[in-house]
C-alpha cells in the first residue's frame, strides 16, 4: 500500500482502475475500497455508538469503513466507482463523494459546484486527506478538460494548493495535473489574472524540483511560459520570467527558448531595462542562465543585445538600488566573455566591468563577478593592452580582498595578463603591490604543485653524469 504523509495525516490515495492519467481519460473509474471486516470495530467511529443486535453495522461504499445506520444512512449514486444506483455513503465521505459525482455531470452548474467544492477541499489542510483518499484530486484534474472559465478558475486554484504538498507531486503528475495546468494556461493566457497566476505558481513548484522539471517540460510547460513572458500584466510577466529561469537551468531547453516564435531573448533584454528593478533583476538572471550554454547561443545573445541597442551596457552603466541587478549583468557578461568570436562586440562591456571595480569594493558578490569577467576577457590576447589599465584597481580592490573567490579570480586575471605581457604587467605589479601578489601565489590550490611539475621537466632531480 502506498501511504503518503500530508500535513501530519497518513493518507492512502485513491487509485484509478486503468490509466492513472485522468486528464487524458476524464471518465475514470476508481478502484473500490476494501471493506473493513465487521469484527474489527465494536463502535461507530463517527458517533462512538456501540454496535449491538439492534444497532447494526453498515459499510460506507466510498471508504469501506463500518458505521452505524445514522452515520451511514444517506444513499447516493457513485458513478466514480462505476455504481449508478444509490448506495450507502458515510457522513465523513458524503460531501466529497457528491462533489465527485457532480463533476461527471453534463450540467454546467453542477460542474461549477463540483469545481468550487473540490477546490475548497484542496485549499484546506484539514480536508486534503478526504479529497485525496476518495479521488477528489482526480476529479479536479478531469474537470480541467472543460473550457468554461467559471470551472477552470476554481480548478486551477485547487491544483495550485495541492501542488504545495511535495508528497502529492508524484500522484499529481501521474494523474496528468501538469498537462492540465499547461492546457489551462495555454487556453486562458493572461485574460484572467487569477487563473494565470495560480497556473504559473503551480507549474513553478514542479519546475523547482529536479525530479519534476523534465516532466513539466515533457508535459508542455515551456510554451505557455514563453508566451506569458509577454503579458502586459506585470505580475504575470514577472512570475513567468522567473519560472522561465527555473526551466532554463535545464540546458536542453535552450534551443527551444532561443528559437521560440515569441522572440524571448529580445523580450528579456528589453525587460532588463524595465523601470521595475525586480523585473530587471529576474530578466537578467534568466539571461545569465541562458549565457551558460553553447558558444552558438552566447553568440545569439550578443547579437540580440547589439540589435536591441546594447541593453546590457546600459544596465552595467546604471546605478540601481537593487544590488542583484549589477551582479546578474556582471555574471552574464563574464559568461559571454569566453566567446572568442564576439570579443569585438563585447568591448564596451569589458570596459564597463573594469570601470565598475572601484564602486564595487564593498559589494563582494559583484566584485567576484566583475573580476571573473575580466579574467575571462584577459584570455583573448588583443584585450591585454586595455586590461593592463585595470591592474592598479584589480590590485587595490580585488587582490587585497579578504574574500577567497575574489582573490582567486584576480590572481587568474593577473597571471593571464603576465603570460601575455610579462614586462608591462610585472612593472605594474611592482609599483602596485607585488608583495600581495607573491604572497597569495603560494596559497592558490595546486599552484605550487603545478610549478614543481613544470620545473621538474627542465630541472630533473636525478641525472646521469655528463
Ligand atoms: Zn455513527
Ligand atoms: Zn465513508
Amino acid at each position: 500500500m502506498d501511504y503518503i504523509k500530508v500535513e501530519g495525516s497518513i493518507i492512502l490515495p485513491a487509485k484509478v482502475d486503468g490509466s492513472p492519467d485522468v486528464f487524458q481519460c476524464p471518465h475514470f473509474t476508481l478502484v473500490k475500497p476494501s471493506w473493513v471486516p465487521d469484527g474489527q470495530s465494536s463502535y461507530c467511529e463517527l458517533c462512538s455508538i456501540k454496535f449491538t443486535q439492534l444497532k447494526r453495522r453498515h459499510h460506507c461504499r466510498m471508504c469501506g469503513a463500518v458505521r452505524c445506520s445514522k452515520c451511514c444512512g444517506n444513499k447516493i449514486p457513485l458513478p466514480q466507482l462505476g455504481i449508478e444506483e444509490a448506495e450507502r455513503v458515510c457522513e465523513s465521505c458524503r460531501t466529497v463523494a457528491e462533489l465527485i459525482a457532480k463533476s461527471r455531470s453534463t450540467v454546467d452548474n453542477f460542474l461549477i459546484d463540483a469545481a468550487k467544492g473540490l477546490s475548497s477541499f484542496a485549499r484546506h489542510e484539514k480536508h486534503i486527506k478526504k479529497l485525496v483518499e476518495l479521488g477528489g484530486m482526480q476529479a479536479l484534474i478531469a474537470l480541467a478538460s472543460t473550457d468554461a472559465v467559471t470551472v477552470l478558475s476554481p480548478v486551477i486554484s485547487g491544483l495550485q494548493a495541492l501542488s504545495n504538498h511535495t508528497a502529492l507531486h508524484n500522484h499529481l503528475a501521474e494523474a496528468g495535473a501538469i498537462k492540465a495546468i499547461c492546457k489551462i494556461l495555454s487556453n486562458v493566457g493572461d485574460h484572467n489574472e487569477q487563473i494565470a497566476v495560480d497556473g504559473i505558481n503551480a507549474l513553478r513548484v514542479f519546475c523547482k524540483s529536479a525530479n519534476f522539471k523534465t516532466k513539466a517540460l515533457n508535459d508542455g510547460g515551456l510554451q505557455p511560459v514563453l508566451s506569458l513572458c509577454w503579458s502586459k500584466n506585470d505580475v504575470i510577466a514577472l512570475l513567468s520570467i522567473s519560472t522561465l529561469g527555473l526551466i532554463a537551468e535545464h540546458l536542453g531547453t535552450h534551443p527551444a527558448i532561443f528559437d521560440s516564435k515569441h522572440s524571448t531573448v529580445p523580450r528579456l533584454l528589453d525587460l532588463a531595462l524595465s523601470p521595475d528593478e525586480k523585473t530587471q533583476e529576474v530578466a537578467l538572471k534568466v539571461l545569465a542562465i541562458l549565457s551558460t550554454g553553447t558558444p552558438q547561443h552566447k553568440h545569439r545573445l550578443v547579437q540580440d543585445d547589439v540589435n536591441s541597442g546594447r541593453c546590457l551596457h546600459k544596465v552595467l552603466e546604471s546605478n540601481p538600488t537593487n544590488p542583484q541587478i549589477l551582479c546578474n549583468v556582471a555574471c552574464l557578461v563574464g559568461n559571454l566573455a569566453t566567446n572568442m568570436e564576439d570579443q569585438g562586440a563585447l568591448q564596451d562591456l569589458m570596459h564597463g566591468c573594469y570601470r565598475k571595480l572601484s564602486s564595487a569594493e564593498s559589494k563582494l558578490e559583484l566584485l567576484c563577478h566583475l573580476t571573473r569577467a575580466l579574467a575571462n576577457f584577459a584570455v583573448h590576447k588583443p584585450n591585454v593592452s586595455h586590461l593592463t589599465f585595470a591592474v592598479p584597481d584589480v590590485v587595490k580592490y580585488c587582490l587585497k580582498s579578504s574574500v577567497a573567490p575574489v582573490q582567486a579570480q584576480s590572481m587568474r586575471l593577473l597571471l593571464t595578463l603576465l603570460g601575455h605581457a610579462p614586462a608591462r604587467v610585472s612593472s605594474l605589479l611592482i609599483s602596485e603591490g607585488t608583495l600581495a601578489f607573491l604572497t597569495n601565489l603560494g596559497g592558490l590550490p595546486g599552484f605550487i604543485d603545478a610549478v614543481h611539475t613544470s620545473l621538474a621537466n627542465d630541472a630533473p632531480s636525478i641525472a646521469k653524469p655528463l
